[in-house]
């Protein structure tokens, strides 16, 4: 059947779905295409259900504070498959509420993976069987088919999983080795250490999480170790031989590991497979969709938005940029993404957040002479009485010449809640002086933030 649209948006993720509700709320008719579930990798297989096993999981590390408050816990029983099966509803749960969305927003969601005909027109089909379900014009169309795991090119690398296989697991295997330094694999190996898996982490470096704070990262590798994750740095995977549930893995140092599972958390690429871009005349550079800052690809119709751009790819930027895209075209507002202070975190336990300038980026910049670094670390009260647990870090980056808050920093709890409301602050411009005049709210971790001398 043949339609016609004003946009058609392919993709029905984070960015996808905020683009196709904010251009029908300005009257454009719009399609969205969607071969999977409704909501992306943020909400099917990513951001939402990591947190919701994040949740899960840090309730062991709260429990084994319980004895100190005064409760006991006895034969405590992780069952993994439980977890996964109310993580697996609230997804589908989500992936409904997205469809009703859709419908209420006047969007025509349309099933079936989109690829091109020509740059005005889009074939909707079922990839199984190659049946043509749909042939749509648009006359804008609107990539915004997100990323994919990608799994380094070595022998045996189908044995191993991506974050996408985790969630679809009916439990977690007794042991795992994961490949990474990166979000994934930290947050993956605090989850399932969490859960009473024992983990075995390959960091091809020297460092946890490149790019981060370098305090930060390294106080989030003692803390992992002190948990008792294993992590293996200078070392890398070589081969995976075995079957499903047993493998024998060789590292680079020839290493030998039998583990009952494998997580490649090797980072992410923009998923253009099937897309047909060939036809639609759309170029493409390092395997990504090049745009300009109005999210405009070589084809004047053609737009891409979020992680197929290969920018900055976070969930809230993806949005964003949906929604700048569907206020400058079917809004007559002309606006652009704020890419400065961007607010990242990295849900390990404990957990990382960060806005603004890390010290390491600040010293290269600005030079090391003019700028001043504010920390405090210190064991929070809810870890005093039992006297464990990993201690907070806060860090205030500042120039020296005009006092400026350059960059916020912080490991532990809450980290990701606080960094939020920071980022605030630095985005007003605050001075460190703001920060000090700033009445503190005790007893809290935060308060740190508005102590530091
Ligand atoms: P990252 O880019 O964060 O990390 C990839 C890691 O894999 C790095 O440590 C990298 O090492 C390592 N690596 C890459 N290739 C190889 C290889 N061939 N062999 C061994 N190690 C390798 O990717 P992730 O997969 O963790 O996450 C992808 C993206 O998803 C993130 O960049 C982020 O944008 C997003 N994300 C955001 C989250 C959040 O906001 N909390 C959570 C999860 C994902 P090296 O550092 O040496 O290059």
């Amino acid at each position: 059947m043949k339609r016609s649209f004003d946009l058609i948006v392919i993709g029905a993720g984070s960015g996808g779905l905020a683009a196709a509700k904010k251009a029908a709320s300005y009257g454009a008719s719009v399609a969205i295409v969607e071969g999977d579930l409704v909501g992306g990798t943020c909400v099917i297989r990513g951001c939402v259900p990591k947190k919701l096993l994040v949740y899960g999981s840090s309730l062991s590390e709260s429990i084994s504070y319980s004895p100190s408050y005064g409760f006991g816990f006895d034969n405590l029983k992780i069952n993994s498959k439980t977890l996964l099966a109310n993580v697996k509803k609230e997804v589908q749960r989500l992936n409904e509420l997205h469809e009703e969305f859709l419908l209420k927003s006047n969007v025509q969601l349309l099933k079936g993976w989109g690829e091109f005909k020509n740059s005005n027109c889009i074939v909707v089909k079922n990839r199984r069987n190659g049946e043509i379900l749909n042939e749509l014009y648009g006359e804008k169309i609107l990539i915004a088919v997100g990323g994919r795991p990608k799994r380094p090119s070595i022998e045996g690398a189908h044995f191993g999983w991506t974050s996408d296989d985790m969630f679809l697991l009916e439990k977690f295997p007794n042991k795992i080795l994961i490949v990474g330094a990166g979000y994934i694999a930290c947050e993956f190996a605090c989850i399932l250490q969490g859960l009473g898996v024992e983990v075995t982490q390959l960091i091809r470096g020297q460092n946890l999480l490149r790019g981060f704070d370098g305090e930060l990262s390294s106080a989030l590798s003692e803390a992992m170790k002190t948990k008792g994750i294993k992590l293996r740095f200078g070392e890398n995977i070589c081969s995976i031989k075995g079957k499903p549930g047993e493998l024998i893995i060789r590292t680079t140092s020839d290493e030998k590991f039998d583990s009952n599972g494998l997580l490649f958390a090797t980072g992410r690429e923009p998923f253009l497979e099937g897309l047909r871009l060939d036809q639609s005349g759309v170029k493409i550079s390092n395997n990504k969709i090049t745009v300009n800052n109005e999210n405009k690809t070589n084809i004047s119709n053609i737009f891409a938005i979020g992680d197929v751009t290969n920018r900055i790819n976070l969930t809230p930027i993806a949005i964003d940029e949906g929604r700048s895209f569907a206020d400058r075209i079917y809004g007559n507002i002309n606006r652009n993404v704020n890419y400065d202070l961007v607010p990242y975190a990295v849900f390990s336990q404990p957990e990382i957040a960060s806005v603004g300038m890390t010290e390491e980026k600040a010293k290269e910049l600005i030079g090391k002479d003019k700028i001043k670094i504010y920390r405090s670390i210190f064991r929070p009260l809810s870890k005093s009485i039992p006297k464990k647990g990993s201690k907070c870090i806060l860090k205030l980056v500042v120039e020296k010449n005009n006092n400026k808050v350059l960059g916020c920093h912080m490991i532990g709890e809450n980290a990701s809640e606080i960094i939020q409301m920071a980022s605030i602050s630095l985005l007003l411009g605050a001075k460190k002086t703001d920060f000090d005049n700033t009445m503190a709210l005790h007893p809290t971790i935060a308060e740190e933030f508005v102590t530091m001398r």
